[in-house]
């Protein structure tokens, strides 16, 4: 079980560190030669990963973070993210990274378990949605989907899970219409049959809560052998709304290799068990912070606005074209 796995240490995981950087650096996806080498995803910059410090540092900006992981991505394009996908992030309307998605995608792609405790607002769904994104098409440009599960988001509300989704569709949007990759929300309160019909036809993500998700896997309808990484978001409202025993449950039917990804605004004990419990070794980034929030906000707000602004002027357009077509 992982949970035993998890207390025996990370050696467990692929044997020695050396094995571990091996089956890494010959497990890279990088359908992008002209990438190759020069990427995130170089052996090299594994070597960095493993030489981690853990120490407390307050960066340039201001922000106080303790990370094991302490390199930082000013920009997105130092992330050598999927080029499909970096269009749906700058067509979305995010220049660079936020505080947390300068440090947590990092170490979220290089497969390792991370926990990212910062407060809402400052950007953490992005975080795992390209993080996701990006396991999920690897550098291929020419990325189709396969159809088989590879990641679930779990979140403590029906609106947080839509919400989370739409974000990654949003930001997916060239790997979807490209690729045919596909997000699929898990929520109570919708037909069960077609969430059944949904996830036979493949999904490539799911976003939900844990009482549909625990439904679906229990039904065998959600295959969870191809599973990569297992995210939660909001850890601490899903625990304090008392969907301990059913993440424990999910927890107990994934595959042992499985990444785990946590996000909180805080760290209680609760929380804490399920780190200890359920994660191997992971990187821990703590965001001490209440600025950002607003000019985060304010900025997709102002993108949201223009967004629909750009979807009025196109509908009167075409009313016009209509018109004069009649
Ligand atoms: P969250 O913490 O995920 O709820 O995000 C808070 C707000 O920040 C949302 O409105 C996001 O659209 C926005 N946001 C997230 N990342 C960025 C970014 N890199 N640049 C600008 N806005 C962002």
């Amino acid at each position: 079980q992982r949970s035993t796995m998890a207390n025996e240490g990370t050696n467990q995981k692929y044997g020695t560190d050396d094995d571990e950087l091996a089956f890494r650096a010959n497990n890279l996806d990088i359908g992008d030669k002209e990438k190759a080498g020069s990427g995130l995803n170089t052996p090299e910059n594994l070597i960095q990963v493993e030489q981690k410090k853990s120490e407390s540092k307050t960066s340039k900006d201001g922000i106080e973070v303790t990370s094991d992981f302490q390199k930082v991505y000013e920009t997105f394009d130092d992330l050598k993210l999927n080029r499909l996908l970096l269009r749906g992030i700058f067509a979305y309307g995010f220049e660079k990274p936020s505080a947390i998605q300068q440090r947590a995608i990092a170490p979220c792609i290089l497969g390792y378990d991370v926990i990212a405790q910062a407060q809402s607002g400052t950007g953490k769904t992005a975080t795992f949605c390209i993080s996701i994104l990006q396991t999920v098409a690897g550098n291929d440009l020419d990325f189709r989907s396969n159809g088989l599960c590879k990641a679930i988001v779990l979140a403590p509300t029906r609106e947080l899970a839509q919400q989370s989704t739409k974000v990654m569709l949003a930001l997916g949007d060239y790997l979807i219409t490209s690729g045919g990759l596909k997000v699929h929300p898990l929520v109570g309160g919708t037909s069960v049959q077609a969430d059944i019909l949904s996830l036979q036809e493949g999904v490539d993500v799911v976003v939900g809560t844990p009482g549909r998700v625990f439904d679906m896997i229990q039904r065998r309808a959600l295959e969870v052998s191809s599973l990569k990484m297992f995210v939660l978001d909001e850890a601490d409202e899903m625990l304090s709304r008392g969907f301990k025993d059913q993440i424990y449950q999910i927890f107990m039917k994934l595959p042992n290799t499985i990444q785990v990804i946590l996000l909180s605004a805080t760290m209680p004990p609760d929380v804490l068990e399920v780190t200890t419990n359920f994660m191997r070794d992971p990187i821990q980034i703590l965001l001490k912070t209440e600025e950002h929030t607003s000019e985060l906000q304010s900025h997709s707000d102002l993108v949201c606005r223009l967004l629909l602004e750009k979807k009025k002027n196109k509908n009167k357009k075409k009313k016009k074209k209509t018109k004069k077509i009649q």
